[in-house]
């Protein structure tokens, strides 16, 4: 289909949009009465309207029931998280078996990487891209340290080729194979933070695992946001958080990936609690930790019911609109917003869309690469009402979500760029 640079063909294609129902189900924040372009669900996905009465509900509860919350009534919270499995399953491409939602994404990534970075004589390297996101590269290089390594040594970055943004997949592959006696671990993100690239998390975790190391993936800006088949992919973990495209609330809890194979293998290393006990004798509290099987394994502490009650009310959405249907929408908003930008004809020095162009290789985000006083245009937008976010030291990141974004706010983002630029 191609796109036109009118309001009347915005409008259109929103009238056509069989999801435009879900945007209703949002608080879009305003300015100056209005609503805003609101293109930030990277950073901070909108509140659900249905999350206070999710949170209400169990005010209610523990207001009724006090203690007796946790065990009473058709919804206890004893089991509460276990509702949450089968649509974060779907979400992610996994079995029910293989999630779990729990603590916050940094803290996961921790209890995974206790588990699943293994090092051993020769083979005690990890691998990931340059540039990641700046917990995961503290996560990583604390490891590394807390196993008695160096980070220069032991942590091996890919870089994108000089000149270029991001990164070729046959460059990761290569150097996963010319580094392959010594990678314990490959850990990427999913999709890249700064850049909006997707990896090919298949083909790493295939090249990963062709030389004898695990691969795990921080799926913080994929989930919700591309199509997910971690098992399909035979990854071996990953994480995420739910405060970014899915919704969940600030500081809001996080989902944990450990594929199936690994789900009944007791004397894999991890830090335990209680909550990760064979559900049937915990409460008999018996030394001597049985980890129940799958992804429920590694959970350490009774569940965070408020932040998980938000979750499975913004999840329902994604169970019923489906992950499908949400990434088609997805994928013509952002071409939309591509071709609105491309079609100002800047030259490159003032603004370049540093995300690929190919759709596969990118999810809702574009990232702007503005040289040229990129910060002040980014202050005009906000001023202006358009959410969006920057980061340093030179980029504006736009993010049409296929929930609540309209093609209708695509457009008006690119009316204020064009009237930006002509000035
Ligand atoms: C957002 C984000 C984080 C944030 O970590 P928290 O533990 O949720 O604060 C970490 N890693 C990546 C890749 C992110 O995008």
């Amino acid at each position: 289909m191609s796109f036109q640079n009118t309001l009347a063909y915005a409008q259109e294609r929103d009238h056509d949009d069989a999801l435009r129902y879900y945007r209703e189900h949002f608080h879009i924040p305003k300015h100056q009465g209005k609503d805003t372009v609101y293109l930030c669900g990277n950073s901070l996905g909108l509140q659900p309207k249905a999350a206070r009465a999710a949170i209400e509900e169990e005010m209610e509860k523990w207001a009724e029931l006090g203690v007796e919350g946790h065990f009473k009534g058709d919804d206890p919270w004893f089991t509460f998280h276990k509702t949450l499995a089968e649509p974060t399953a779907k979400l992610v491409g996994a079995k029910p078996s293989e999630v779990v939602v729990m603590n916050q994404l940094t803290v996961n990534l921790h209890l995974m990487l206790v588990s699943f970075y293994r090092p051993q004589g020769r083979r005690y390297k990890i691998l990931t891209e340059a540039g990641a996101f700046p917990s995961d590269q503290y996560a990583l290089e604390t490891q590394v340290k807390f196993h008695g390594y160096t980070p220069e040594d032991a942590i091996i970055e890919v870089t994108p080729r000089a000149g270029e943004q991001t990164w070729r997949t046959e460059d990761i592959l290569q150097t996963i194979r010319d580094n392959g006696d010594e990678i314990a671990l490959v850990l990427m993100s999913g999709v890249h933070y700064y850049t909006g690239q997707v990896f090919d998390m298949a083909a790493i975790t295939q090249a990963a695992h062709e030389v004898g190391a695990v691969c795990g993936f921080d799926l913080a800006h994929a989930a919700g946001n591309v199509v997910l088949r971690l098992h399909d992919w035979d990854v071996d973990f990953a994480v995420w958080c739910t405060y970014k495209y899915l919704n969940s609330g600030p500081g809001g809890t996080s989902g944990v990936f450990v594929h199936e194979r690994h789900s009944n293998k007791p004397d894999l290393p991890r830090f335990a609690g209680w909550w990760g006990y064979d559900q049937e004798e915990r409460f008999q509290m018996k030394k001597g930790f049985i980890p129940m099987a799958g992804a429920d394994g590694w959970q350490l502490s009774n569940s965070q019911i408020l932040p998980m009650a938000v979750h499975r009310a913004s999840l329902q959405m994604f169970d019923e609109a489906g992950m499908e249907a949400l990434r088609a929408k997805s994928e013509g908003l952002t071409g939309y917003l591509e071709f609105l930008i491309n079609s100002l004809n800047q030259p490159k020095e003032d603004l370049e869309i540093i995300t690929p162009s190919e759709p596969s290789a990118r999810g809702c985000q574009l990232s702007l690469l503005v040289n040229r006083n990129g910060r002040q245009l980014f202050e005009t937008l906000m001023a202006n009402g358009f959410i969006l976010d920057w980061r340093e030291p030179n980029v504006i990141r736009v993010a049409p979500t296929p929930l609540y974004n309209t093609f209708e706010d695509v457009y008006r983002f690119g009316q204020f760029l064009e009237a930006h630029f002509r000035r």
